[in-house]
């Protein structure tokens, strides 16, 4: 029996964990659940699987605790995150919380020499250097659940110690692969919220759209695998089939296959190395027929481009592309920007704020608000 607590339970990837608990309740004890202000849905968690500890970070006014559950602990705002990360026994942490306010509690979780699953890509994205270093010292090597890092994951198992001389990351291109970029800048919020793949939660719905989700998920590798950003290749696969792959020396290529189905990679990270029952459909090849492979268009989403230059360029430079990144998105979903003022946001703010150390935690921190509020000032015509 494992225990795990999950930050961020409400979300997408939360309650498909939940889901993969509820399949295999001989493996899986819940330790905690967090989430943000989500607190009927965390109240229905908290009554099925009984965690003895629960974290709403931004609870709703009035907020009555139900009689029913007061054998669970609930703790509120940023400390109650921090006990769950920290403090409260597990076997292993899932950090499914969006953005960066993931940072804290994958840096909690390690400090506290627990077993990360990190669906989080924001964290590495930011705190790529402190976190993977931390990850190193409590011998605790990140599992990825994202679904592209963890198909490279699984390819490296077959891989014997052979270091891949590349990675190749699949993208399914999102809802505007084939749109104009005029057509693209128009788009509105429900077209861009309708991936053609993937159910998710919004924002990385938007990134999917922009393609920004694949230049965070070039910052991820990088980390994750210590490969640097000239040998991370992005190959558009409309199918969502192959999830990635990883190429050898000798020209050899292993590919991870399966059906668009997050929880095969959360599962894996949660019983790793062994597998088992996800519950999802399985992989028809002859049903399927063909899968087809593209370029990205470097000019309709300049997205991989301005990732693998802020890679380059180092220091805070992809704290500042992420932080201005979900500025920009939580404005365009609340119907501030047109979808097009994303790409221009996030590249005027990486030219306004070249050159900011990530040496500490608290530089990390000072990137992301100085890229937040360059969004918010610019929107506000005042830069
Ligand atoms: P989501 O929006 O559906 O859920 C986010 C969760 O985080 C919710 O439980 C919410 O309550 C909590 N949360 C939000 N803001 C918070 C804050 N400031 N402090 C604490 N908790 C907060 O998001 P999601 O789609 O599940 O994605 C979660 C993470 O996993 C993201 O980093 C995303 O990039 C990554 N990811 C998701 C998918 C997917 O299929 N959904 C796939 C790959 C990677
Ligand atoms: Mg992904």
């Amino acid at each position: 029996m494992q225990s795990i607590t999950i930050l961020g339970s409400t979300g997408s990837i939360g309650t498909q964990c939940l889901q993969l608990v509820r399949l295999h309740p001989d493996r899986f004890r819940v330790a905690a659940l967090t989430c943000n202000r989500n607190a009927e849905l965390l109240f229905a968690q908290v009554r099925e699987f009984r965690p003895g500890f629960a974290c709403l970070v931004s609870p709703p006014e009035h907020l009555v605790i139900p009689e029913d559950l007061s054998f669970c602990q609930f703790a509120f705002g940023q400390d109650g995150l921090h006990t769950a990360a920290r403090d409260i026994p597990a076997d292993m942490v899932l950090v499914s919380i969006v953005g960066i306010a993931g940072l804290a509690g994958v840096l909690d979780a390690l400090n506290a020499g627990r077993q990360v699953l990190l669906a989080n890509k924001e964290a590495l994205v930011t705190g790529g250097h402190l976190v993977t270093e931390l990850a190193g010292k409590a011998g605790k090597p990140l599992l990825p659940v994202d679904s592209e890092h963890s198909a490279i994951f699984q390819c490296l198992q077959g891989a014997a110690g052979n270091k891949p001389v590349s990675l190749l990351l699949t993208a399914s291109g999102g809802p505007f692969r084939t749109w104009p970029r005029e057509r693209i800048d128009r788009a509105t919020r429900a077209e861009a919220l309708n991936h053609p793949n993937w159910s998710m939660g919004a924002k990385i719905t938007v990134d999917s759209a922009s393609m920004f989700n694949k230049g965070l998920e070039i910052m991820e590798a990088r980390w994750l695998f210590d490969m640097p950003g000239e040998k991370i290749r992005v190959v558009v696969h409309p199918q969502s089939i192959v999830h990635s792959a990883v190429e050898f020396a000798d020209g050899a290529v292993i590919a991870q296959l399966g059906v668009p189905d997050m929880r095969v990679p959360i599962a894996y990270a949660m019983t790793y190395p062994e597998r088992v029952a996800t519950g999802g459909e399985r992989l028809d090849l002859i049903r399927l027929a063909s899968l087809t492979f593209e370029e990205s268009d470097p000019v309709r989403f300049p997205s991989l481009r301005l990732a693998k230059e802020c890679l380059n360029a180092g220091g805070a430079a992809c704290t500042v592309f992420n932080g201005a990144n979900e500025a920009a998105v939580a404005a365009f979903l609340r119907d501030e920007i047109p979808f097009g003022a994303i790409f221009t946001l996030v590249e005027d703010a990486l030219s306004a704020l070249p050159g900011l150390p990530a040496d500490s935690i608290d530089d990390i921190y000072e990137a992301d608000r100085r890229a937040r509020r360059f969004v918010a000032e610019r929107m506000k015509g005042t830069q």
